[in-house]
């Protein structure tokens, strides 16, 4: 016992120093790149309006040096483990060679991912969010430097899993290194707040399956969705990335907003009313809908009160819909209304004007669509069955457990005829 003990706090420094180092050199490196190139084209790549709150960097550095620490604390473990035989960590290439090193980089990187999405999907549970997750989630708008800012029951969960792999799979130190400069260089990637990547890890693309800084933002700006950390498989899997991720990306790389951003004064009043034009018009000039491709379009529910789209949801075969436009669009204060009931604490800045309500629509055998329905005014997430009633009308059907209400939405076209 002693003899472990003694392996223990022999090994700790080292590993508590790499840990340590190895965050701060990952998050100094990116908040330089993003320093250095950030009037040469990052800045035209930010990813929120808003900007990260004052006070932020300082709580994600402190947050994240306590990680490294309970890393460390769990990570001379392995020196233990080592030391018992419980675990193999191969050093030179006798025992396995390089091809062997590739391999199970490879398939940690893929299990690492599986872990993480999992355990943080779970978090975001409401009876777990506020102990585990909502530190990290104080960063809506991150900086590279809350790669690791997390409560401290976070930090334990995130920090058992190489010990928990080493379990199953002999490494190499080597790609046990490597493994650890590709989760913290991943890492500070995707809270980098302007997109780093190219246009070649665009959905479809040759890269696409990795994770963007797009796709991570947008799970700090709108948490139910890209829980992810390399990969966007599970999220594609499991229905959960979010529904705009594909045009959100794909705008932010095009060569369009990579184009000079400085605009003189009469250009920008040029867009002002071309703005105000396609705001208008939204009402005006909807989409028609189009009988083969199920209820894409716009919708306007009862009294008019909001206009939902449907629209295909990215790179999926299903549908999503997006609240365009609301009747009440401000509270009393004339401020925008906000998600104000959602369970998640972190969510409730988000306006409604935008917000995604329907996902996850799939074809049903009798010609109707089911999916999810979120009902911003209760803050819960129902089934939700549609179904075409007539040519202009839509039936909704939100149902918890046996108790089901109905709603009928009119096409937008008939709002159209009615001002003609
Ligand atoms: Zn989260
Ligand atoms: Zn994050």
């Amino acid at each position: 016992m002693n003899e472990l003990l003694q392996v223990y706090l022999s090994a700790w420094p080292t590993v508590w120093a790499m840990d340590t180092a190895r965050y701060l050199v990952g998050a100094t490196l990116m908040a330089t790149i993003l320093a250095v190139f950030w009037r040469t084209g990052l800045a035209r790549r930010k990813l929120q309006a808003r900007d990260p709150n004052p006070g932020q960097k300082r709580r994600e550095i402190l947050g994240s040096l306590r990680t490294a620490f309970i890393f460390s604390l769990l990570g001379a473990i392995v020196a233990v483990g080592d030391h018992q035989g419980w675990i193999t960590i191969y050093k030179g290439f006798s025992q396995a060679g390089p091809l062997y090193l590739v391999l199970s980089l490879a398939l940690m990187l893929v299990a690492h991912d599986t872990y993480f999405y999992w355990i943080h999907r779970a978090m975001h549970h409401r009876r777990l969010f506020t102990l585990f997750h909502r530190t990290h989630h104080l960063s809506r708008t991150p900086t590279p430097w809350a790669a690791y800012s997390f409560a401290v029951p976070e930090a334990m969960v995130h920090g058992a899993f190489v010990p928990l792999f080493l379990l199953f799979v002999p490494m190499h130190g080597l790609g046990l290194l490597a493994f650890g400069i590709v989760q913290i260089l991943r890492n500070v990637m995707g809270h980098a707040g302007a997109e780093v990547h190219s246009a070649a890890f665009g959905p479809g693309r040759w890269l696409g399956w990795n994770n963007t800084t797009t796709h991570h933002d947008l799970h700090h700006e709108a948490g139910r969705y890209n829980y992810g950390l390399y990969f966007r498989f599970w999220d594609k899997l499991m229905g959960t990335e979010h529904p705009d991720y594909r045009r959100k990306f794909e705008a932010i790389v095009s060569p369009a907003a990579a184009a000079p951003a400085s605009i003189g004064v009469g250009s920008a009043i040029a867009r002002a009313i071309a703005g105000s034009v396609l705001v208008g018009g939204l009402f005006l000039a909807a989409d028609p809908v189009r009988a083969d491709d199920g209820p894409v379009g716009r919708w306007a529910a009862p009294g008019v009160a909001a206009i939902v789209e449907l629209a295909p949801c990215s790179g999926a075969a299903s549908l999503c819909g997006t609240i365009r436009w609301l009747w009440q669009a401000t509270d009393d204060k004339g401020r925008p209304r906000l998600d104000s009931q959602n369970a998640d604490t972190a969510l409730r800045t988000r306006p409604l004007v935008g917000l995604s309500i329907l996902s996850g629509l799939t074809r049903t055998t009798n010609g109707g669509w089911e999916g999810r329905i979120y009902n911003p005014e209760d803050g819960q997430t129902y089934r939700a069955t549609l179904s075409r009633a007539g040519t202009d009308a839509l039936s909704i059907e939100g149902c918890v457990l046996f108790i089901c209400q109905k709603q009928v939405w009119r096409s937008v076209s008939v709002l159209q005829a009615a001002l003609r």
